[in-house]
């Protein structure tokens, strides 16, 4: 085998590892031999220089059995996950996995904490009181098996590599690269071992593919790893011009997340939901119409509040979401400058917002505000006259808030013509 400085100049220098020296790299990262500024090394060089196929199958089989693979026999199946790249203001996994387990379907989900300018579902599981997501296996399979779905991050069991690599790579600026997120992604799915999985692969200004060609040449590689591994795979190309729920940041999204289930789920947030929970009952081979059943009668809700209880976490949040997850104490709106159109919205630059405001990190041990973020007033196409609110921040820090508005005032564009983009731009299945 190399030596570490060998492999890293490999990389550096534009030539390909092979799958051996792949593996052995993840392994010591994994027993703790390689330093994060090795890594962090290693993560620009592949950032820049980019991974081949042969190289990207090999280095997600070494993360994906980086740790142990989940053993879901007991559990009711076909059983399905989901994934979505990454967005501002997404927070789908807070109605499907309610709306999934009311029809009937297991899912136990592994996701992560937040990356880069955008939010991660372990955080905002974390903004609800109580809310455990740091689970051992038994515990995930114990949930799955009384609720029908149950959520845990990458763990010391469960894909620890990803783990690793997946902070440095928020902290090294090192996320928007296809072979990166794909490897991330994909090793967390086939550790979780479902029989099948759906793709949320986000397109725009908020995603970090910000084209659509981008978006689709990531739907198809991940969909590649997945089918040669055996899974039945589908994924939809979403559009992220503008953040999905009408929140940005922990608590505020998981309120919305909240409200748009129980009002039926006919908003943004609520119509992806659903188009996502769509593609997962195809795969589980159960009638697509069973989730309007399960929003209308109100059993994908009565599945949330059991989901969250068996969680630890206060199932109260459901009754009163707009008590039990507020925004942090200091806010300030941010008003439009001119009548027009709102013709763009730089979700990029709204999550960094939110990051800002105390929503998310920069370092991995920072510590999260939950209630820091931003609530929207306004979406593409609206009209605005000088002096509307565009939106309102939150944060528990005078010079945190004042640092978002200049960056939140910037994110949204006010002009004459608003150029409407479909909210999936693609099906793949
Ligand atoms: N989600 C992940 O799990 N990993 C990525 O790299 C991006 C989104």
């Amino acid at each position: 085998m190399p030596t570490i400085s060998e492999f890293l100049a490999t990389k550096r220098d534009g030539s390909a590892h092979s799958p051996e020296h792949l593996r052995w790299f993840v392994d010591a990262v994994v027993a703790g031999q390689v330093s994060d500024a090795q890594i962090g090394a290693w993560l620009s060089s592949s950032y820049i220089q980019g991974l081949n196929t042969k190289e990207l199958a090999a280095l997600t089989s070494a993360m994906a059995t980086s740790g142990k693979i989940l053993s879901l026999n007991g559990l009711p199946h076909p059983i399905v996950d989901k994934h979505s790249t990454g967005g501002v203001g997404d927070c789908v996994t807070f109605l499907l996995l309610p709306i999934l387990a009311a029809c009937g379907v297991t899912m136990v989900k592994l996701s992560g904490a937040g990356l880069g300018f955008t939010g991660g579902t372990l955080d905002k599981a974390a903004s609800i009181p109580g809310f455990r997501t740091d689970l051992s296996m038994d515990e995930l399979i114990g949930i799955a098996r009384k609720v029908g779905c149950s959520l845990g991050g990458q763990t010391v069991e469960l894909a620890p590599a990803d783990k690793i690599f997946y902070s440095l790579r928020s902290e090294t600026n090192t996320v928007s690269s296809i072979p990166l997120i794909a490897a991330s992604v994909m090793s967390k799915k086939l550790a979780a071992n479902s029989d099948a999985i759906v793709l949320d692969v986000k397109a725009g200004s908020g995603a970090f593919m910000k084209s659509v060609d981008d978006a689709r040449e990531l739907a198809t590689t991940m969909v590649e790893i997945g089918r040669s591994n055996g899974k039945k795979m589908a994924a939809l190309v979403t559009d992220m011009n503008q953040p999905l729920a009408e929140s940005i940041g922990n608590a505020l999204e998981v309120r919305s997340a909240i409200l748009e289930l129980k009002s039926g789920c006919n908003g943004r947030l609520g119509q992806v939901s659903t188009a996502l929970a769509e593609q997962c009952l195809v795969l589980a081979d159960r009638e697509k119409g069973l989730a309007a059943e399960v929003l209308q009668s109100g059993a994908a809700v009565e599945k949330l509040r059991e989901w969250v209880e068996a969680h630890g976490g206060d199932p109260r949040v459901v009754d009163e979401p707009d008590k039990m997850l507020c925004g942090s104490p200091l806010t300030q709106a941010v008003f439009a400058r001119v009548d027009g159109v709102v013709c763009a919205i730089d979700g990029e630059k709204l999550g960094e917002a939110a990051r800002q405001l105390g929503a998310g990190r920069y370092r991995k041990t920072d510590s999260i505000d939950f209630g820091a973020g931003i609530q929207m007033h306004v979406a593409l196409g609206d009209t605005v006259r000088r002096g509307d609110p565009l939106c309102t921040l939150y944060s528990s820090n005078e010079q945190k808030l004042a640092a978002g508005a200049t960056s939140a005032l910037d994110a949204v564009l006010i002009g004459e013509v608003y150029q409407q983009t479909p909210m999936i731009h693609a099906v793949i299945q």
